[in-house]
Protein backbone atom coordinates (compact mmCIF):
# COMPACT_ATOMS: atom_id res chain seq x y z
CA UNK A 1 0.00 0.00 0.00
CA UNK A 2 1.47 3.40 -1.01
CA UNK A 3 -0.08 6.58 0.96
CA UNK A 4 0.65 9.66 1.73
CA UNK A 5 0.30 12.76 4.97
CA UNK A 6 0.42 16.15 3.90
CA UNK A 7 0.48 18.43 6.81
CA UNK A 8 0.30 22.21 5.55
CA UNK A 9 1.41 24.07 8.14
CA UNK A 10 1.23 28.17 8.89
CA UNK A 11 5.11 27.82 7.86
CA UNK A 12 5.97 25.38 6.35
CA UNK A 13 4.51 22.46 4.00
CA UNK A 14 5.64 18.53 5.02
CA UNK A 15 5.10 15.35 3.29
CA UNK A 16 5.61 12.14 3.93
CA UNK A 17 5.17 9.13 1.47
CA UNK A 18 4.95 6.09 2.81
CA UNK A 19 5.51 3.07 0.02
CA UNK A 20 6.67 -0.60 0.86
CA UNK A 21 10.27 0.17 0.27
CA UNK A 22 11.00 3.09 1.73
CA UNK A 23 9.56 6.30 3.22
CA UNK A 24 10.03 9.70 1.01
CA UNK A 25 9.94 12.83 2.79
CA UNK A 26 9.73 16.89 1.71
CA UNK A 27 9.32 19.99 3.25
CA UNK A 28 8.52 23.60 1.63
CA UNK A 29 7.08 26.69 2.37
CA UNK A 30 3.70 27.01 2.70
CA UNK A 31 3.55 30.17 0.55
CA UNK A 32 0.02 32.01 -0.27
CA UNK A 33 -1.78 29.00 -1.96
CA UNK A 34 -2.36 26.10 0.46
CA UNK A 35 -3.56 24.28 -2.35
CA UNK A 36 -0.78 24.65 -4.62
CA UNK A 37 1.32 23.99 -2.09
CA UNK A 38 -0.40 20.55 -1.71
CA UNK A 39 -0.08 19.90 -5.70
CA UNK A 40 3.93 20.86 -5.34
CA UNK A 41 4.04 18.45 -2.53
CA UNK A 42 2.30 15.46 -4.11
CA UNK A 43 4.51 16.57 -7.59
CA UNK A 44 8.01 16.62 -5.99
CA UNK A 45 7.32 12.82 -3.71
CA UNK A 46 6.22 11.45 -6.20
CA UNK A 47 8.95 12.19 -8.60
CA UNK A 48 11.28 11.49 -5.56
CA UNK A 49 9.92 7.98 -5.35
CA UNK A 50 9.79 7.38 -8.82
CA UNK A 51 5.54 6.28 -9.04
CA UNK A 52 2.55 8.07 -10.44
CA UNK A 53 0.03 9.97 -8.72
CA UNK A 54 -2.45 7.17 -9.61
CA UNK A 55 0.00 4.54 -7.41
CA UNK A 56 -1.25 5.97 -4.30
CA UNK A 57 -3.86 4.86 -2.91
CA UNK A 58 -5.30 7.40 -0.08
CA UNK A 59 -3.99 10.79 0.76
CA UNK A 60 -4.76 12.23 4.80
CA UNK A 61 -4.00 16.03 4.64
CA UNK A 62 -3.66 18.24 8.29
CA UNK A 63 -2.71 21.26 9.36
CA UNK A 64 -4.27 24.66 9.15
CA UNK A 65 -4.30 24.20 5.70
CA UNK A 66 -5.88 21.05 5.59
CA UNK A 67 -9.29 21.91 4.25
CA UNK A 68 -7.77 23.27 0.96
CA UNK A 69 -6.07 20.02 -0.63
CA UNK A 70 -8.88 18.85 -2.84
CA UNK A 71 -6.49 15.71 -3.93
CA UNK A 72 -6.94 14.22 -0.22
CA UNK A 73 -9.90 11.63 1.17
CA UNK A 74 -9.64 12.95 3.82
CA UNK A 75 -8.83 15.46 6.43
CA UNK A 76 -7.54 15.33 9.84
CA UNK A 77 -6.93 17.38 12.57
CA UNK A 78 -2.97 18.22 13.92
CA UNK A 79 -3.62 16.84 17.31
CA UNK A 80 -5.08 13.53 16.16
CA UNK A 81 -2.02 13.39 13.55
CA UNK A 82 0.54 14.19 15.96
CA UNK A 83 -0.59 12.01 18.34
CA UNK A 84 -0.43 9.15 15.41
CA UNK A 85 3.22 9.69 14.62
CA UNK A 86 4.48 10.51 17.41
CA UNK A 87 3.16 7.43 19.53
CA UNK A 88 4.22 5.32 16.11
CA UNK A 89 7.89 6.54 16.81
CA UNK A 90 7.98 6.62 20.28
CA UNK A 91 5.34 4.46 21.94
CA UNK A 92 6.38 5.22 25.63
CA UNK A 93 5.36 9.35 25.19
CA UNK A 94 2.88 11.00 27.58
CA UNK A 95 3.12 13.95 26.70
CA UNK A 96 3.52 15.87 23.68
CA UNK A 97 4.58 19.55 23.55
CA UNK A 98 4.47 20.87 19.59
CA UNK A 99 5.29 24.25 18.89
CA UNK A 100 5.01 25.02 15.07
CA UNK A 101 5.31 28.36 12.86
CA UNK A 102 1.36 29.58 14.32
CA UNK A 103 0.60 27.76 16.84
CA UNK A 104 1.42 25.76 20.15
CA UNK A 105 -0.03 22.56 21.76
CA UNK A 106 0.23 20.16 24.20
CA UNK A 107 -1.52 16.69 23.90
CA UNK A 108 -1.80 14.19 26.88
CA UNK A 109 -1.63 10.62 25.94
CA UNK A 110 -2.67 7.52 27.73
CA UNK A 111 -0.39 4.16 28.43
CA UNK A 112 -2.27 3.20 24.94
CA UNK A 113 -1.26 6.41 23.39
CA UNK A 114 -4.94 7.54 22.91
CA UNK A 115 -5.11 11.61 23.56
CA UNK A 116 -7.07 12.46 26.89
CA UNK A 117 -6.09 16.16 26.91
CA UNK A 118 -4.97 18.75 24.95
CA UNK A 119 -4.41 22.83 24.92
CA UNK A 120 -3.85 24.91 22.13
CA UNK A 121 -2.96 28.51 21.32
CA UNK A 122 -3.43 29.28 18.42
CA UNK A 123 -5.08 33.29 19.03
CA UNK A 124 -1.36 34.93 19.67
CA UNK A 125 1.82 34.66 17.79
CA UNK A 126 4.08 34.99 21.06
CA UNK A 127 5.26 31.47 21.87
CA UNK A 128 5.21 30.44 18.79
CA UNK A 129 7.87 29.40 15.67
CA UNK A 130 6.81 33.07 13.85
CA UNK A 131 7.50 34.81 16.81
CA UNK A 132 11.11 33.37 16.65
CA UNK A 133 11.08 34.58 13.28
CA UNK A 134 10.46 38.23 13.23
CA UNK A 135 13.08 38.28 16.76
CA UNK A 136 15.79 36.82 14.82
CA UNK A 137 14.98 38.85 11.41
CA UNK A 138 15.72 42.05 14.18
CA UNK A 139 18.76 40.65 15.76
CA UNK A 140 19.96 40.05 12.00
CA UNK A 141 20.50 36.10 11.71
CA UNK A 142 18.53 33.36 10.62
CA UNK A 143 16.17 31.14 12.99
CA UNK A 144 18.44 28.27 12.61
CA UNK A 145 20.70 30.46 14.21
CA UNK A 146 19.27 30.96 17.32
CA UNK A 147 20.55 28.46 19.35
CA UNK A 148 24.11 28.66 18.60
CA UNK A 149 24.30 32.48 19.50
CA UNK A 150 22.60 32.61 22.82
CA UNK A 151 24.24 32.86 25.97
CA UNK A 152 22.38 31.94 28.99
CA UNK A 153 24.61 33.46 31.71
CA UNK A 154 23.90 36.86 30.02
CA UNK A 155 20.12 36.66 29.88
CA UNK A 156 17.92 39.65 29.11
CA UNK A 157 14.74 39.15 29.99
CA UNK A 158 12.25 40.26 27.44
CA UNK A 159 8.85 41.14 29.23
CA UNK A 160 6.91 41.80 26.88
CA UNK A 161 4.31 39.25 25.77
CA UNK A 162 3.03 40.77 22.28
CA UNK A 163 5.38 40.39 19.23
CA UNK A 164 4.48 43.76 17.94
CA UNK A 165 5.85 44.91 21.63
CA UNK A 166 8.34 42.69 22.14
CA UNK A 167 10.32 43.50 18.95
CA UNK A 168 10.33 47.11 20.04
CA UNK A 169 11.93 45.71 23.48
CA UNK A 170 14.95 44.27 21.49
CA UNK A 171 15.58 47.32 19.83
CA UNK A 172 15.43 49.05 22.65
CA UNK A 173 18.02 46.53 24.04
CA UNK A 174 19.89 46.47 20.94
CA UNK A 175 20.39 50.19 21.34
CA UNK A 176 21.42 50.60 25.22
CA UNK A 177 24.03 48.06 23.94
CA UNK A 178 22.77 44.93 25.72
CA UNK A 179 24.66 41.49 24.49
CA UNK A 180 22.62 40.05 21.75
CA UNK A 181 23.61 36.49 23.48
CA UNK A 182 21.34 37.41 26.03
CA UNK A 183 18.75 38.74 24.62
CA UNK A 184 18.40 35.20 22.30
CA UNK A 185 18.28 34.01 25.85
CA UNK A 186 15.90 35.49 26.83
CA UNK A 187 13.78 35.44 23.91
CA UNK A 188 13.79 31.42 24.18
CA UNK A 189 12.99 31.65 27.92
CA UNK A 190 9.85 33.73 27.39
CA UNK A 191 8.90 31.09 24.75
CA UNK A 192 9.06 28.11 27.02
CA UNK A 193 7.38 30.14 29.60
CA UNK A 194 3.95 30.66 27.84
CA UNK A 195 4.50 27.15 26.91
CA UNK A 196 5.13 26.14 29.87
CA UNK A 197 2.05 28.02 31.88
CA UNK A 198 -0.34 26.40 28.31
CA UNK A 199 1.11 22.62 29.90
CA UNK A 200 0.37 23.54 33.15
CA UNK A 201 -3.25 23.16 32.74
CA UNK A 202 -3.01 19.69 30.78
CA UNK A 203 -0.90 18.62 33.21
CA UNK A 204 2.95 16.92 32.38
CA UNK A 205 3.56 13.50 32.59
CA UNK A 206 6.93 12.17 31.76
CA UNK A 207 8.06 10.96 29.40
CA UNK A 208 7.55 14.10 27.33
CA UNK A 209 8.30 14.64 23.43
CA UNK A 210 9.18 17.88 21.88
CA UNK A 211 8.11 18.04 18.65
CA UNK A 212 7.22 20.71 15.40
CA UNK A 213 9.93 23.21 13.81
CA UNK A 214 11.37 25.01 16.93
CA UNK A 215 12.16 21.62 18.55
CA UNK A 216 15.11 21.82 15.91
CA UNK A 217 16.08 25.22 18.35
CA UNK A 218 18.17 23.51 20.98
CA UNK A 219 18.19 26.50 22.74
CA UNK A 220 14.11 26.34 23.05
CA UNK A 221 14.56 22.66 24.61
CA UNK A 222 17.33 23.57 26.91
CA UNK A 223 14.81 26.71 28.11
CA UNK A 224 11.93 24.39 28.23
CA UNK A 225 13.75 21.51 30.39
CA UNK A 226 14.75 24.00 33.09
CA UNK A 227 10.95 25.27 33.29
CA UNK A 228 9.09 21.71 32.97
CA UNK A 229 11.99 20.60 34.99
CA UNK A 230 11.89 17.33 32.84
CA UNK A 231 13.90 16.31 30.25
CA UNK A 232 12.30 16.24 26.21
CA UNK A 233 12.32 13.55 23.98
CA UNK A 234 12.77 14.67 20.43
CA UNK A 235 12.82 12.28 17.31
CA UNK A 236 15.15 12.71 14.81
CA UNK A 237 12.15 14.20 11.97
CA UNK A 238 10.66 16.20 14.51
CA UNK A 239 9.03 18.84 12.23
CA UNK A 240 7.39 15.40 10.13
CA UNK A 241 5.54 14.23 13.46
CA UNK A 242 1.86 15.24 11.72
CA UNK A 243 2.66 14.61 8.39
CA UNK A 244 3.73 10.48 9.43
CA UNK A 245 0.65 10.45 11.34
CA UNK A 246 -1.31 11.88 8.35
CA UNK A 247 0.36 9.02 6.00
CA UNK A 248 -0.18 6.21 8.92
CA UNK A 249 -3.90 7.48 9.31
CA UNK A 250 -4.30 7.04 5.53
CA UNK A 251 -3.50 3.66 5.70
CA UNK A 252 -6.61 2.90 8.02
CA UNK A 253 -9.54 4.73 5.67
P1 LIG B 1 3.80 24.96 10.85
O1 LIG B 1 3.34 23.53 10.75
O2 LIG B 1 2.88 25.83 11.66
O3 LIG B 1 4.15 25.56 9.53
P2 LIG B 1 6.38 23.92 11.78
O4 LIG B 1 6.12 22.86 12.79
O5 LIG B 1 6.76 23.48 10.40
O6 LIG B 1 5.14 24.93 11.72
O7 LIG B 1 7.49 24.88 12.37
C1 LIG B 1 7.87 26.08 11.72
C2 LIG B 1 8.81 26.82 12.65
O8 LIG B 1 9.94 26.00 12.93
C3 LIG B 1 9.36 28.10 12.08
O9 LIG B 1 8.52 29.21 12.39
C4 LIG B 1 10.73 28.23 12.77
O10 LIG B 1 10.62 29.01 13.96
C5 LIG B 1 11.07 26.81 13.20
N1 LIG B 1 12.20 26.24 12.45
C6 LIG B 1 12.18 25.70 11.21
N2 LIG B 1 13.40 25.27 10.85
C7 LIG B 1 14.22 25.53 11.89
C8 LIG B 1 15.63 25.32 12.14
N3 LIG B 1 16.44 24.75 11.23
N4 LIG B 1 16.12 25.72 13.33
C9 LIG B 1 15.32 26.30 14.26
N5 LIG B 1 14.01 26.52 14.09
C10 LIG B 1 13.46 26.15 12.92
Amino acid sequence: MITLGLDIGSVAAKGVLLTPNANWQVVIPTGWSPRDTGQQLIAELTRLADINRDDIDAIVATGYGRISVPEANKAITEITCHAKGLTSLLPEVRTIIDIGGQDSKVIRLNGAGKIIDFAMNDKCAAGTGRFLQVMAQVLGMDVSELADAEVPDEMVSINSMCTVFAESEIIGHLAQGKSRGGLVAGLHQSVAKRVAAMAARVGVVGPVAFTGGVAKNGGIRRALEEELKVSLLTPTDCQFTGALGAALLAREL
